[in-house]
């Protein structure tokens, strides 16, 4: 085993904590940790690293804390929902100038499947949640794939002629491939406790 992976000793049985409950938190007890606390976004949970012989009590004062610190930190770069419409108005007078239609909304959805969905009947646009903080020509390229699912419904041949003309197009993809290949490798603590609860 690779030197450099974490010990989970504890997968936070008892993660979430009374207080807490938009999404899903993990506290992790790390043996490697001597004094350090650290809390990361893991897909739509935040993990909260702290030392293994943390009492009850701190761990209680300072994950919530922890917590506190990632959601300001998400907050200050993520783009608003007006934000998010302004690009999508961008990037179409940019790359597709005859596309005319606009979504009538653009919003922000806890999306696990998907990365984004355009409704044609009401053009309203969703993007997955797990794209904020993702590097912009990431977030450019949903955002101009649903837009121009607001003129062509399917994937077809005029739909992929207009996507195509994102110039990074490639990088986007293997971001998200990559970011879906992540996931589902760190799910492995999930599965665990799912295997040990079974027992
Ligand atoms: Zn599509």
């Amino acid at each position: 085993m690779d030197s450099s992976s974490p010990i989970f000793e504890e997968l936070g049985s008892e993660g979430t904590l009374p207080g807490i409950n938009e999404g899903e938190i993990i506290v992790i007890r790390s043996t490697r940790r001597k004094k350090n606390i650290s809390a990361y976004r893991q897909g739509g949970r935040i993990v909260v690293s702290i030392p293994a012989r943390m009492s009850k009590a701190d761990e209680r004062a300072m994950v919530p804390e922890m917590v506190a610190k990632i959601r300001a930190q998400e907050a200050a770069i993520t783009m608003s929902q007006t934000g998010l419409a302004e690009r999508i108005d961008e990037l179409l007078v940019e790359l597709a100038p005859e596309i005319k239609l606009r979504p009538a909304s653009v919003s922000w959805r806890a999306m696990r499947e998907r990365w984004g969905s355009c409704t044609g009947v009401d053009r309203t646009i969703r993007i997955s949640d797990r794209l904020k903080g993702a590097p912009k020509y990431a977030l450019d390229y949903v955002l101009f794939h649903e837009a121009i699912h607001l003129e062509y419904f399917d994937h077809g041949v005029e739909f992929k002629e207009l996507l195509a003309r994102f110039p990074k197009a490639e990088l986007a993809s293997a971001y998200l491939d990559g970011y879906e290949a992540a996931e589902t490798a760190l799910a492995a603590p999930e599965v665990l406790k799912k295997l040990l609860a079974a027992q």
